[in-house]
């Protein structure tokens, strides 16, 4: 890697997607989350987290919150954070993709607990899930979409049974990798449409692909207004100070939590260095590790120097197949010959960004007045 090519501020260099640079070397990227965080009230913020927490309360469910758990760092602390500072009563949802890490079934075990919190674990039906993993691995060549449609599958029937009022997520626009749409989709369209092409039946998919959030329709929207069914879902990293460091080191001390490394990502997931081996035979040179250390410099947890060391030694190994290959290609019944993906195929060739656009109706925004008023006159 250049670093002649590269942000002056962060670690994106000229060859990353839709990236520009000012007359002092920053990049687009950097101005785009300091506009968004630079100025951020984190007091301000809080109070508005625990208004958000006041309400769920008042609204006297079975469960205040629910939080999508896979037991790693992130949804862990939100467990944690949620039940044992805030005092909410949270359902804990976890979608079993049949490929956890055994830290993350291990930290969940003796986790829920010790928080006293319930807890689901689901899982579809092995032979279909797997099979949806296979289909997209051949042809979009990656397999964290699938995941995403699950994890979403857990929330939406778990929000509709026990009518909970609010889902805390634990991941953040401003410490995560945030790809953009050229990198990388785990859109529901672009799943839909690798998965009819696959020639998996319109029921088999139904079973996965359950609507998000932002595909209601105003009619769908409006009726969970009135009904009173309607959740609201919020990342609780973009609230509060989410420092990597003091993370970990609560988890450890409170809930005795184990990690392999201390800087390691996405504990909960087996294959997760399968995901940038799979990206680079998309795009080469990529690693996602660059705007993850990106974010991470922008927000003070990291030096730039300290994220060029870590990211010099990750480029070393780009070329060697991960550890896990073996066991990936097994468990997905593919060969490696199945993943060099000569043709570059991608979620580029099933969907446009502008697909992505959330149009909310002009019905909707008129008769979502009303609460927009009363939302107003509460705050
Ligand atoms: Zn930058």
């Amino acid at each position: 890697m250049k670093n002649e090519n590269m942000c002056n501020r962060c670690i994106l260099n000229d060859q990353f997607p839709s990236i520009e640079f000012d007359r002092n070397g920053i990049c687009n990227y950097c101005h785009k989350w300091d506009k968004e965080w630079a100025e951020f009230d984190y007091n301000k913020a809080e109070q508005q987290l625990q208004m958000i927490f006041k309400d769920a309360k008042l609204k006297k469910r079975k469960y205040d919150c629910m939080v999508p758990y896979s037991g790693g760092r992130d949804s862990s602390y939100v467990l944690y954070l949620c039940k044992e500072k805030y005092g909410m009563n949270p359902l804990a949802v976890t979608f079993n993709n049949l490929f956890m890490s055994d830290y993350a079934l291990k930290n969940i075990l003796s986790t829920v607990p010790k928080l006293g919190v319930d807890h689901v674990m689901v899982s579809l039906q092995p032979d279909l899930l797997k099979s949806f993993y296979r289909a997209m691995i051949l042809k979009g060549g990656e397999f964290c979409s699938i995941c995403t449609c699950g994890i979403n599958y857990v929330i939406t029937v778990y929000q509709q049974l026990f009518n909970i009022p609010l889902v805390l997520s634990g991941v953040s626009s401003r410490v995560d990798e945030q790809s953009p749409f050229e990198v990388t989709s785990t859109h529901p369209s672009y799943v839909r449409k690798v998965l009819l092409e696959s020639g998996f039946s319109i029921e088999d998919i139904d079973s996965l692909l359950v609507k998000r959030q932002y595909e209601l329709t105003a009619i769908e929207k409006i009726k969970m207004k009135l009904t009173d069914s309607d959740f609201l879902r919020i990342n609780m990293p973009d609230y509060l100070s989410w420092n990597n460091q003091e993370i970990q080191e609560t988890l450890e001390n409170e809930l005795h939590w184990q990690t392999p490394d201390k800087n390691m990502d996405h504990i909960d997931c087996r294959f997760a260095p399968i995901k940038t081996f799979l990206k680079n035979k998309q795009i080469p040179h990529f690693i996602f590790k660059q705007e993850k250390y990106s974010q991470l410099i922008r927000d003070g947890q990291m030096t730039r120097e300290e994220a060029i060391n870590s990211l010099d030694a990750a480029i070393k190994h780009e070329h060697e197949p991960p550890a896990e290959l073996t066991d990936f290609l097994n468990f997905f019944d593919i060969t490696l010959e199945d993943i060099e993906n000569k043709e570059g195929h991608c979620h580029l060739d099933f969907i446009t960004k502008e697909d992505t656009f959330v149009r909310e109706s002009m019905a909707y925004k008129f008769l979502a007045i009303p609460w927009k008023i009363l939302r107003v006159f509460r705050a």
